[in-house]
């Protein structure tokens, strides 16, 4: 069984919490970089990434977090995505810059224009057809050569990795299908 650590700080935690516990790992809320130490894994949820950025500076995890990413994997969903990437417009603090990727908030619209709908999903070569909850998603911009495209909306990549990091668009923790936090888990 590992620990795997969820960033508690803000946002959509919870569930992310349940996924991991149904699928048999212990999930460690982290509040602070003490915490992290005891994560084999880290999930960044979704949420509002300028909140997020204001809590990683007020509570000092700029440096934790960075440290931890260069040695074990990460899930960056939605916001977690933003925080996780080079750039992307309109926040108070730079992200973490950990992955290639140009990050576009809410590229898809306010709340209400939030839909569901099916994503291509390919995971160890394997395709599969997967339900994309999309909540003022980001969009990938632009990704570098070290980024690999896991799924598509139409033509817009929702999900990628590079190394150990791995980034989606939308919300796996908000259907009952546990394919993508499995991939984590085992990757
Ligand atoms: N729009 C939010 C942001 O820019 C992200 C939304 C989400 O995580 N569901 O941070």
């Amino acid at each position: 069984m590992q620990n795997i650590g969820i960033l508690a700080l803000q946002g959509d935690f919870d569930k992310h919490r349940q996924a991991v516990e149904k699928l048999g790992q212990k999930a460690v809320l982290v509040k602070d970089v003490e915490k992290l130490s005891d994560c084999d894994r880290l999930i960044i949820p979704g949420g509002e990434s300028t909140t997020f950025l204001h809590l990683v500076e007020k509570l000092q995890l700029r440096q934790g977090l960075i440290d931890f990413i260069e040695k074990k994997p990460v899930f960056g969903t939605c916001a977690g995505l933003i925080l996780l990437s080079k750039s992307a417009e309109k926040l108070p603090f730079p992200p973490l810059g950990v992955i290639d990727i140009i990050a576009k908030r809410n590229a898809y619209g306010r709340q209400v224009d939030s839909f569901v709908d099916d994503i291509r999903l390919n995971l160890n070569g394997r395709e599969s057809v997967f339900e994309g909850v999309f909540i003022r998603a980001p969009k990938i911009k632009d990704f570098g050569k070290k980024v690999n495209a896991l799924a598509w909306h139409n033509n817009d990549v929702v999900m990628a990795e590079s190394g150990k990091i791995l980034v989606a668009a939308f919300h796996p923790e908000l259907t009952d299908d546990l394919s993508i936090h499995q991939y984590f888990i085992e990757k």
